[in-house]
């Protein structure tokens, strides 16, 4: 793991959240883009060196409504750039961690991506990301 890449963060509209973080930050979001296989819409935030992901559900099933439900809406996952997601992937399920999906899967803003069970993180959704190049 080589750093955290962003802070992905559950929300129930994007577009107001959008607004409410730009007047935190002080910046707006350079870039909104829909994973359809995840239900979600997503926007993102520069920071400094950081990087904050907004994410809103674009239907009921997807794992974001069902986070908001759960849990309201907060901080979802902690994402860590990798060098190699298969190694990373690989080292992690030996450690005995869950991982959710079984290959690398093209996540937003260019990256591939996997996630790791909150079950077997603390309860915390972490997820690999490598820059697709
Ligand atoms: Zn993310």
């Amino acid at each position: 793991m080589k750093k955290i890449e962003h802070i992905g963060i559950a929300v129930k509209n994007l577009e107001s959240s959008n607004a409410l973080f730009e007047k935190l930050l002080g910046t707006a979001h350079y870039k909104v883009e829909e994973v359809a296989s995840e239900g979600v819409s997503t926007s993102f935030f520069k920071s400094g060196p950081n990087k904050i992901e907004l994410l809103e559900a674009t239907n009921a099933n997807s794992p974001v409504a069902k986070f908001i439900e759960k849990r309201g809406e907060g901080i979802h996952h902690i994402a860590f750039d990798v060098e190699d997601i298969v190694a990373e992937m690989e080292r992690l399920k030996a450690e005995g961690f869950v991982l959710l999906n079984e290959k690398p899967k093209k996540g937003a803003d260019n990256k591939l991506v996997c996630f790791v069970h909150p079950k077997s993180s603390n309860g915390v959704l972490i997820e690999l990301c490598q820059e697709i190049s």
